[in-house]
């Protein structure tokens, strides 16, 4: 058996992408990951498939599991010889008892190593604009702890004699003893007028912040409304947030933007507006199942003979490939196929094997990459294998045969199910708070959507989005649908498509 290992690695503040390289090449490989509360729940999508992710978060007042039992898992996992990654929100050894836990596993006997990472306080000070140092203004920084034991929520820090440093002071867990913390930081010396900001969610679309001052703070954050996590900065260098708060002023920030397909598809889209501050919902309305290797085993067997394969999604495309390679150990197996894909994106699943693709047509509709099917002149008699999923594929088969007197047959690799939506976070949160715009990328995304709008009802208060368009053939679906085209983007490029987006809600 392979000897055991945790590895207590930080996950930064919120935003993925401040995750350092190590923590992510870990989080890929480990066969166990613990996570907590205010470690991204984007970053569990990067596992193995097949590590099991056990969630051990807490929040102030409930917590779910003991600190002791999150160390028995520990301990438990390494010892039965498994490479596990204990994921914990900022750096382990800040304020996040990543010492209690090393100390258990030294007194096991089990080897660990600690990745650190950027702690709450620092996110929070980048992206409010603050430098938590400034010749002139402050040459110290502290971090300190509004309580000690999240659980406890008793004080132990002498906020009176940090009034006396005179650097800039970084207060993690402050917000339920604001109060008391501004009275102390005052007692001790520091003006009211001592600038202050706040920073909720720090590094995350979804940040607020607010700047007051010793003196008003503790009112001026009831007032906004804000809630842990936050981090509370106190100091002359807090002024610069006046200035320098960029991250809350880019083009999106604060929109909430609808993307309706699934979070591991809609990666480009994403990232676009995520990095210019769009807080981005992922609607996955349908799930893909994939079809028993059964069904599917003796076409496999037969694979060499055809002689043409057609793909005509990217899901089938990739599904088609695992399970020839379940099937087959050597590429060759495929045999002299020439392969068709219904567009680009198709291709790119096949040419990842470096097969060339030989045709694509020119839009991405079954009936032209029938059209184009047939244009080549090989089809009669031929055999012709066409992967599909369930849906929307008769017109591409019916003219292979009749006009082109093919012999075809089907291969479903998957099948398309709308998703119970009841408990995804995502919908749920649309639900409650709905969003400034919904984006349709397809007229299959507008189906789908249409066909879920009963689990998608909003809230009485929720804001309406703009259903925002990525072309003419979906701007169609839509108005066949019923769905108001509030805008389009000019071109068929996801770059087209967020321009539309700033230019109608930024
Ligand atoms: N180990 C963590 C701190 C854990 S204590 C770290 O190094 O950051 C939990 C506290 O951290 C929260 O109550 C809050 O004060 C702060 N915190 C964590 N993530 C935060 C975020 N994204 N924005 C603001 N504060 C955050």
């Amino acid at each position: 058996m392979s000897e055991g290992k945790v590895f207590l690695v930080g996950a930064g503040p919120g935003d993925p992408g401040l995750i350092t390289v190590r923590a992510r090449s870990l989080i890929e490989s480990c066969d166990v990951l613990v996570y907590d509360y205010l470690a991204n729940a984007d970053l569990k999508t990067w596992v193995k498939p097949g590590c099991e992710c056990i969630y051990v978060g807490k929040r102030p007042g409930r917590h779910s599991i003991s600190q002791e039992k999150i160390e028995d898992i520990l301990v438990e996992h390494a010892s039965a010889g498994k490479q596990v990654v204990r994921l914990k929100g900022g750096d382990p050894f800040i304020f996040g008892r990543g010492g209690e836990e090393a100390c258990r596993l030294s007194a096991a006997g089990i080897a660990f190593e600690v990745v650190p990472a950027v702690t709450a306080a620092l996110g929070a000070a980048a992206c409010a604009g603050i430098p938590l140092t400034h010749r002139g203004h402050s040459s110290s920084v502290c971090f300190l702890t509004g309580h000690e034991d999240i659980e406890r929520g008793d004080m132990h820090v002498d906020f009176a004699k940090f009034a006396q440093i005179g650097g800039t002071l970084c207060i993690y867990m402050g917000m339920g003893h604001i109060s008391d913390i501004t009275e102390k930081l005052m007692a001790g010396g520091l003006s009211p007028k001592t600038p202050v900001a706040v920073v909720e969610w720090a590094t995350l679309p979804r940040q607020r912040s607010l700047r007051a001052t010793l003196g008003t703070v503790a009112e001026a954050k009831d007032k906004a409304g804000l809630k842990p996590p936050a981090i509370v900065i106190v100091g002359e260098v807090a002024r610069y947030y006046d200035e320098l708060n960029w991250f809350e002023h880019r083009p999106l920030s604060g929109k909430r933007v609808v993307v309706t397909r699934a979070r591991e598809q809609a990666g480009e889209l994403r990232a676009k507006l995520e990095s210019l501050g769009a807080e981005v919902l992922s609607l996955p309305l349908i799930d893909i199942i994939e079809a028993e290797s059964h069904e599917t085993a003796d076409v496999y067997d037969g694979m060499a003979n055809y002689d043409w394969v057609v793909f005509t999604s990217p899901n089938g495309a990739r599904l088609f490939f695992k399970k020839f390679f379940e099937k087959f150990t050597d590429l060759r197996c495929i045999g002299g196929v020439r392969i068709a894909c219904i567009g680009a994106a198709t291709a790119r699943e096949v040419e990842r094997y470096h097969l060339a693709v030989d045709l694509i047509p020119e839009t991405a509709v079954a009936e032209s990459l029938a059209d184009a099917l047939l244009a080549t002149e090989t089809l009669d008699s031929r055999t012709v294998l066409v992967v599909t999923g369930n849906r929307n594929r008769d017109v591409l088969v019916r003219k292979l045969e009749d006009e082109g007197r093919a012999i075809v047959d089907m291969l479903p690799v998957y099948r398309n199910e709308p998703t119970d939506l009841s408990e995804e976070p995502d919908a749920k949160s649309f639900r409650e708070k709905g969003a400034d715009a919904i984006l349709f990328t397809s007229a299959s995304t507008v189906e789908n959507f249409v066909a879920q709008s009963g689990q998608l009802q909003l809230a009485k208060g929720a804001r309406r989005p703009k259903a925002i368009s990525m072309g003419p053939i979906t701007s169609a679906a839509m108005k066949e649908k019923g769905v108001p085209v509030d805008a389009e983007a000019k071109e068929q490029t996801l770059d087209s498509l967020v321009a539309a987006v700033i230019k109608k809600i930024g």
